[in-house]
C-alpha cells in the first residue's frame, strides 16, 4: 500500500468515524427530544382529563343548586326531635348521590299526623325576583293561591314590593347567591345574609326571618370552600333567631334551563304521589326558568284537585330539613 493511499485511507475512515457520531449524536437528541413532546402530549391529555373531570363535578355540584335532594321532614312542636325521611324520587339528578340515612324505603311515618295530613302545599320559588315574577304572581292571583320567594339581589328588586303586596311570601336566599364566596366561612355567610336582608328591608320594609340556604342545607359543594360549614351555619342561624327551610318536593327546574313544563309538571305529580300534606315545592323564579312560568297553572291545578291548600311559610310553619352533608 502506497503512503498517500494510506493516508487517503486513514483521512476517510476519519470522515466516517465523525460523521457517524454526528449521526448517533442527533439521532440521541431526536430521540430525546420525540420523548420529551410525548411525554408532554401525555401530560397534557393527562391534563384536559382531570381538567374535564373537575369541570363535570363542579357542574355536578352547582346541579345541586337547589336542585332535587332526598329529604328530612321535621315537623310539629319539637322541630329538633321529629324527623323522617322522604322518598328520593325520580326528579332527582341521576348524577347526584343518595344522601346517607335517606333510604327510598323509609316513608314519612314519623312525621306528625298533623303536618303529614295536612292538605297543605308550600310553593316556594327561589333566585327571584325576575322578569317572570310578575307574571307569576298574576298566575297565582288567577288560581288563588301564593307562594313563598326565596329571594336573592338582583335589578328586579323593585319586584319584591309586588310579592309583598300581592300576600305572597317574601324570604331571605342570599344576595350575591355565590357559593365560594358565602360558605367560606360563617362571616362571610353572615355577611351576605345580613346584606339581602337589608334588601329586603329597603324594598318592603319586612324583617324576614325565613331563610333557604343556596343548595339546601344538604349541599356538599360548601365543602370545597369550607369543611363543616353547614353544620356549623344551620346552627347559628337558629341562634340568630331565623327559621331556614330546605324542600320535600323538588319540580326539577334546577336541572337545566327550558325542560319542558311537562316534564316539571310530572316530576311534581311523581314526586308527591304519596304525600297527603306539609309538601314544600322548590321551583325557580329566573330569568331562564321560563317553562317553570309555564307549568304554573297546571301544578296549580294539580294540588287544588287533590283538595290541597296554598299556604306561605311563615317563621312558625313546621320545618323541612334535609340533612347536613358537610
Ligand atoms: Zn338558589
Amino acid at each position: 500500500m502506497s503512503e498517500q493511499k494510506g493516508r487517503r485511507l486513514a483521512a476517510a475512515s476519519c470522515a466516517f468515524t465523525l460523521l457517524f457520531c454526528l449521526a448517533v449524536g442527533l439521532g440521541v437528541h431526536g430521540a430525546f427530544r420525540y420523548q420529551d413532546v410525548r411525554q408532554e402530549r401525555i401530560l397534557s391529555a393527562e391534563n384536559s382529563r382531570k381538567q374535564a373531570q373537575n369541570e363535570l363535578e363542579l357542574s355536578k355540584y352547582l346541579r345541586e343548586t337547589d336542585g332535587t335532594r332526598p329529604t328530612q321532614t321535621k315537623a310539629g312542636e319539637s322541630r329538633t326531635t321529629q324527623e323522617s325521611t322522604v322518598p328520593s324520587t325520580q326528579g332527582a339528578s341521576q348524577t347526584e348521590r343518595e344522601e346517607p340515612g335517606a333510604s327510598a324505603k323509609r316513608g314519612p311515618s314519623h312525621t306528625p299526623d298533623g303536618a303529614i295530613h295536612d292538605k297543605k302545599v308550600y310553593l316556594t320559588f327561589d333566585d327571584g325576583p325576575s322578569p317572570n315574577t310578575l307574571e307569576i304572581l298574576r298566575i297565582l292571583k288567577e288560581n288563588g293561591a301564593k307562594a313563598t320567594f326565596f329571594v336573592v339581589n338582583s335589578k328586579y328588586n323593585s319586584y319584591m314590593k309586588n310579592i309583598v303586596e300581592s300576600g305572597n311570601a317574601i324570604a331571605l336566599h342570599s344576595f350575591t347567591h355565590n357559593y365560594k364566596k358565602i360558605y367560606q366561612s360563617e362571616e362571610a355567610y353572615f355577611e351576605d345574609l345580613q346584606k339581602i336582608s337589608d334588601v329586603v328591608k329597603k324594598e318592603t320594609g319586612i324583617e324576614a326571618k325565613v331563610i333557604r340556604f343556596p343548595g339546601g342545607s344538604s349541599n356538599t359543594v360548601s365543602m370545597r370552600y369550607k369543611k363543616g360549614i353547614m353544620s356549623c351555619l344551620t346552627k347559628r342561624v337558629e341562634e340568630k333567631g331565623y327559621v331556614y327551610f330546605d324542600w320535600n318536593c323538588s319540580s326539577g327546574d334546577a336541572n337545566g334551563n327550558g325542560i319542558a313544563a311537562s316534564k316539571l309538571v310530572r316530576n311534581i305529580k311523581e314526586e308527591t304521589k304519596h304525600l297527603n300534606g306539609h309538601i314544600v315545592v322548590l321551583m325557580h323564579d329566573s330569568q331562564a326558568k321560563t317553562t317553570t312560568v309555564e307549568a304554573l297553572p297546571e301544578i296549580l291545578q294539580y294540588f287544588e284537585s287533590r283538595g290541597f291548600t296554598f299556604e306561605v311559610i311563615t317563621p312558625e310553619t313546621p320545618v323541612v330539613h334535609h340533612g347536613v352533608n358537610n
